[in-house]
């Protein structure tokens, strides 16, 4: 069982908290108060899954100029706020993380301080700390696969032997260019009719919505991936 898994790689806004609608509302305040009037939706429906590096590059292209230097820091000043009060652990993950005995680690396009920060407040960083890895850390984020690899490498894993778990597109097209095998999440609250559709048609094996199941599902790919 599971023996052509050897590690689990989880994402961490979408999969393991439930950010994505909390960091849309204050990606969109910051934003129409650097004249980009856009709606929490908008955020969501344009830059989910992708670093800031990269949303920063096509805002920029489009308004014609650079956002000021700060302006990270203002988003995550205004997410950070927000995370304090609103921020939840994605339902029974916690449980999921107890009953997968595999190594487990996080590629998350956020900063450091921004992924200690939301699973601290879900009650999750001791369970999967030191093992956290951030878009900071290479040259190019999501949907690049860089992350992915050098998470891998950083675990001494190949890249064949890795499962992915994503909620966005970004994410499972870097997974998968990064070679490794990638399950759709669509159970955050962030998640409209349709998603499962989109994260299968970027290269999901397959989807779910419930993290009570996922301990199984990475048994019977272990078998499966096994028997091929
Ligand atoms: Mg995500």
């Amino acid at each position: 069982m599971n023996s052509h898994v050897d590690l689990v790689i989880f994402d961490c806004d979408g999969v393991l908290v439930d950010s994505e609608v909390i960091s849309c509302r204050a990606h969109a305040q910051t934003l129409t108060r650097h004249g980009y009037p856009i709606t929490a939706d908008q955020v969501l429906e344009r830059f989910l899954g992708v670093s800031d590096r990269e949303a920063r590059q096509t805002i920029e292209t489009e308004i014609g100029r650079q956002l000021p230097d700060d302006f990270e820091s203002k988003v995550k000043q205004a997410t950070l706020q927000f995370y304090a009060g609103d921020l939840r652990a994605i339902s029974h993950v916690g449980e999921a993380i107890a009953a997968i005995g595999l190594p487990k680690c996080v590629a998350s396009s956020g900063t450091p301080e921004k992924i200690r920060h939301g699973l601290s407040c879900a009650g999750l960083y001791d369970r999967l700390a030191p093992h956290i890895f951030s878009a900071t850390q290479v040259a190019r984020g999501k949907p690049a696969p860089d992350l992915f690899l050098f998470a891998a490498g950083q675990m001494q894993v190949s890249p064949g032997r890795c499962l992915v778990i994503e909620d966005s597109v970004p994410g499972i097209t870097g997974a998968r260019a990064a070679g490794m095998t990638v399950l759709g999440f669509h159970g955050g609250s962030h998640c409209r009719p349709g998603h499962a559709d989109m994260l299968r048609a970027a290269g999901a094996l397959m989807t779910f919505d419930d993290m009570r199941q996922l301990p199984g599902l990475i048994a019977r790919i272990g078998a499966r991936a096994a028997v091929d």
